[in-house]
């Protein structure tokens, strides 16, 4: 990259230019991992809400790493891909208790933190503590896809690796390194998008050999996506009085430990669901309706069914919730919550977790 012609157009196009985000308006690590760990997979405008009533209920890694799982857990809901929010707070605990409470200051160390990996530590590393260390995400591996015109795979380890060593030169040549990091990053965000790209708006369109060889849209090339595995789930809505029969998820796997809807990996009718619920011990039900949905994960698609009973005495193998105590308290994940909705939800949509 001739970086003598370029950094300095980019740099002032980001300081004109860009978006006030709460995150932005200091340079504090630990807000800066709250941000970065919550737009994982979710946009900005999402993120917005989220970011300002968690940060205002837990303004310090200290208040993160003393709070209750489940609370965290419930001001995550909605965000989906929740084991972002356990291994948070498990890295707000290994500040408090490996770092005496301070986070730590070097590329080395921030990726010691659970759940941090080498885009989330380049850029609290960068933004924060001025270190060279590029934070590549897909937004700034497609700025530098086009930038320089190479077709890569993202998901090839070496592919990043070899952006992230035309990258380092840069980060050398530059005294603010994090205004450096949050330009490429803005750049893929706003104006280098996957469609509908700006260029006659980008700063470096005197530079890019894409816009020059007139490659841009087809750089770099969408990769075969992975086709999802659908499932049958049927749940089960069991009412005893005002409470609802509820589980805890198993600690591994998809939505470890949150609390779901009796259920089973499998379609059944009518007749077979009253036979499961009476195998789980419940006599007497009575059916109330049936309700179906569709729940779009990651890699997997749920096709559900739920089955609404009343019955008359309560089972002690199962978690008794009132009704409104689960709206109020209780994190339940989307795949499960449109049960408690209204009839009009259709498809929603989650993360791996
Ligand atoms: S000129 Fe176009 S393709 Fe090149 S970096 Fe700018 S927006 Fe991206």
């Amino acid at each position: 990259m001739n970086r003598d012609n370029f950094l300095n157009p980019l740099l002032e196009w980001y300081r004109d230019n860009f978006r006030s985000l709460p995150w932005r308006n200091s340079k504090n690590p630990y807000f800066v991992l709250v941000s970065e760990t919550m737009l994982q997979q979710t946009r900005v405008q999402t993120v917005l809400a989220y970011f300002d009533r968690f940060i205002a209920t837990f303004p310090s890694v200290q208040s993160l790493a003393e709070a209750d799982l489940e609370y965290v857990l419930k001001l995550w809901e909605g965000l989906g891909y929740y084991s972002r929010a356990r291994n948070l707070q498990f890295a707000a605990k290994q500040i408090v208790e490996q770092f005496e409470g301070v986070f730590p200051n070097s590329y080395e160390d921030i990726l010691k933190l659970k759940g941090v990996g080498e885009y989330t530590a380049g850029a609290i590393a960068s933004i924060c503590f001025n270190e060279n260390t590029p934070s590549i995400d897909g937004n700034v591996f497609r700025v530098a896809c086009r930038f320089l015109s190479v077709d890569l795979d993202i998901f090839k380890r070496e592919n990043k690796n070899w952006i992230r060593e035309k990258l380092l030169p840069l980060y050398q040549q530059t005294d603010n390194k994090g205004d450096f990091t949050q330009s490429v990053m803005e750049l893929g965000e706003v104006v280098c998008t996957p469609k509908k790209v700006q260029c006659q708006n980008c700063p470096l369109n005197r530079y890019c050999k894409a816009f020059a060889q007139d490659m841009v849209v087809s750089l770099p090339r969408p990769r075969k996506k992975v086709s999802k595995l659908t499932q049958h789930v049927t749940a089960f809505f069991l009412k005893w009085d005002n409470q609802v029969a509820l589980l805890k998820r198993q600690q591994n796997g998809l939505l470890a430990l949150l609390f779901e809807f009796p259920n089973i990996l499998q379609q059944l009718s009518r007749e077979q669901a009253i036979m499961k619920i009476q195998e789980f011990g419940f006599e007497q039900v009575k059916w109330i309706k049936t309700r179906k949905h569709k729940h779009i994960f990651t890699h997997k698609i749920w096709e559900m069914s739920a089955y609404y009973f009343e019955v008359e005495e309560k089972q002690l193998n199962f978690i008794w919730k009132d009704l409104q105590q689960i709206g109020a308290d209780i994190a339940l994940p989307s795949a499960f919550k449109w049960i408690l909705e209204s009839e009009e939800t259709a498809i929603s949509q989650d993360y791996k977790s």
